[in-house]
């Protein structure tokens, strides 16, 4: 039997249930369909599980320390069952939170796989969406005047580089039973150094082989120099500009891959690998071809408001590409959705998204570079100030690191801030407001800090930028 609605949306992750949820706000008459589970990568492969097991890791290597603190404790160990349990734990709340919220929203759930179809005897327009029943039942029917597809992605390998037995993506990496003694991490960007941080902290001996010349290549130079010293420090061995050579690959006991580094061949052994080289969008067995809808290089093509070329198509979150994080994700779902309520919503300026890594110490960014603001042609002036001379930090024990602003000298604006330190991603919402609220350094600074705080570093960076630090 065919069911009309206003919107179905394909995919319940991050990007497609937080549509669902506005769209409901909006009066729209919506369903969502979903072949696994409602939250998606970011909730049972992502964002949540990765963090939760950081977390452990964290506490594990700041207990060892705790002698710094004054505080003495004996035969520190790691249960990684109970690890994962609580892992476990977080996310089946967070997973229960959601199916919540869609029956609050009174969205109507199918679970299954869906597929676009064609014009057909339901509509004479491409987009009634066919659902293959997880629970067997007869395939559902859904005719909706508009169509989110929000179908994410899946981790991409090097081709050679073939998942299974001791080689693995961070999907297989999150459900492992334990620690693995020594691990070889293929790609050293965000996913890469996040999953280095954490096994270090957790005892293993880490080797991070990365293409580019420098880990985590998309951040500010200074960034990737700072966190490579500190991975360094904790034991991570990082091997840059360095080829890795998938036909090379041996398992047995266990496991070596060789990477031709600067012109020479080098053979890396240790008890597993993960391959953590980006992730690729789901676009295949949804019934794209039934539809005018473009995909290049492997992504679907839209417009500022996530419309396809199918105007009441529309496509979000992962499956497009660009900056493959969840909160981009709901935000695209949610100027699609306002877009088709007819809301008239603001195109998302990316340039004013915050990045993050949760690696020990943390990372994050808004806004550019200071190399890609010299290459854009600006008049660049920075200011920067180190967590050393920070009270709260020392306090915390975790003083390496810094904040860095880069602005504009002709208009004094701010293009860029990047920090490096603790609990940094949850300081950068503050150079986030800034840029949409297009401040200056000056009024960051004058953005008077309480005292005393991690943020602090913020006020004097941006005092830095002209010359004015107090403490610096
Ligand atoms: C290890 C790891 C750590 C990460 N950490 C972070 C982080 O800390 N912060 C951050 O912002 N981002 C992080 N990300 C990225 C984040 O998870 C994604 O950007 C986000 O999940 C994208 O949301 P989405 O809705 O586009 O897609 P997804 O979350 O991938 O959801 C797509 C959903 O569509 C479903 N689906 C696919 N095809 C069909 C179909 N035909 N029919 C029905 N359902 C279908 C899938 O089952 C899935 O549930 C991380 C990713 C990984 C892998």
């Amino acid at each position: 039997m065919a069911e009309e609605y206003d919107l179905v949306i394909l995919g319940g992750g991050t990007g497609g249930y937080v549509a669902a949820i506005r769209a409901s706000q909006l009066g729209l008459k919506t369903a969502l369909v979903e072949k696994g589970k409602l939250g998606g990568t970011c909730l049972h492969k992502g964002c949540i599980p990765s963090k939760a097991l950081l977390r452990s890791a964290e506490v594990y290597a700041q207990t060892k320390h705790s002698e710094d603190f004054g505080v003495f404790t004996s035969d520190v160990s790691v249960n990684f069952g109970k690890v994962q349990e609580r892992k476990g734990k977080i996310v089946d709340q967070l997973h229960k939170g959601v199916q919540h919220l869609m029956k609050q929203g009174k969205i109507d759930v199918f679970e299954g796989m869906g597929r676009i179809l064609g014009p057909s005897i339901f509509s004479p327009m491409p987009g009634t969406i066919s659902v293959e029943m997880n629970n067997g039942e007869e395939n559902a029917m859904l005719v909706p005047k508009n169509v989110i597809v929000a179908t994410g992605s899946r981790p991409r390998t090097l081709p050679g580089l073939e998942i299974g037995g001791k080689v693995m993506t961070s999907d297989e990496a999150l459900a492992m039973e334990e620690i693995p003694k020594s691990i070889i991490i293929v790609g050293g960007g965000v996913i890469g150094i996040e999953w280095a941080s954490m096994l270090a902290d957790f005892g293993a001996d880490v080797t991070v082989i990365e293409y580019s010349d420098r880990i985590i290549p998309t951040e500010d130079k200074e960034i990737s120099k700072e966190m490579q010293r500190l991975m360094k420090k904790k034991g991570v061995t990082i091997v840059t500009s360095a080829k890795v050579l998938p036909e090379t690959l041996k398992q047995g006991d266990t496991v070596s891959i060789s990477a031709e580094v600067k012109g020479e061949q080098k053979e890396f052994t240790a008890e597993k690998i993960l391959v953590s080289v980006g992730r690729q969008a789901n676009v295949e067995g949804i019934g794209l071809e039934n539809t005018d809808i473009q995909v290049e290089k492997g992504y679907i093509v839209t417009n500022e408001f996530f419309q396809t070329k199918e105007s009441h198509i529309y496509a979000i979150g992962d499956v497009i590409g660009g900056l493959q994080l969840a909160h981009v994700a709901s935000h695209e779902g949610i100027v699609a959705v306002e877009h088709i309520a007819g809301e008239n919503p603001h195109p998302i300026d990316y340039n004013l998204v915050s990045k993050c890594i949760y690696s020990a110490p943390e990372a994050a960014s808004v806004g550019i570079t200071e190399d890609q603001a010299k290459e854009q042609g600006f008049k660049v002036k920075t200011g920067k100030f180190s967590f050393k001379a920070i009270g709260k930090a020392l306090v915390f024990g975790e003083s390496d690191g810094f904040v860095k602003i880069v602005a504009d000298e002709e208009t004094n604006d701010i293009l860029g801030v990047h920090m490096i330190g603790p609990h940094v991603t949850d300081m950068i919402s503050e150079a986030g407001l800034a840029k949409v609220l297009d401040a200056t350094p000056w009024e960051v600074a004058h953005t008077i800090h309480p005292h005393p705080t991690l943020s602090e570093a913020i006020g004097e960076a941006a005092l830095a930028v002209d010359g004015k630090a107090i403490h610096g």
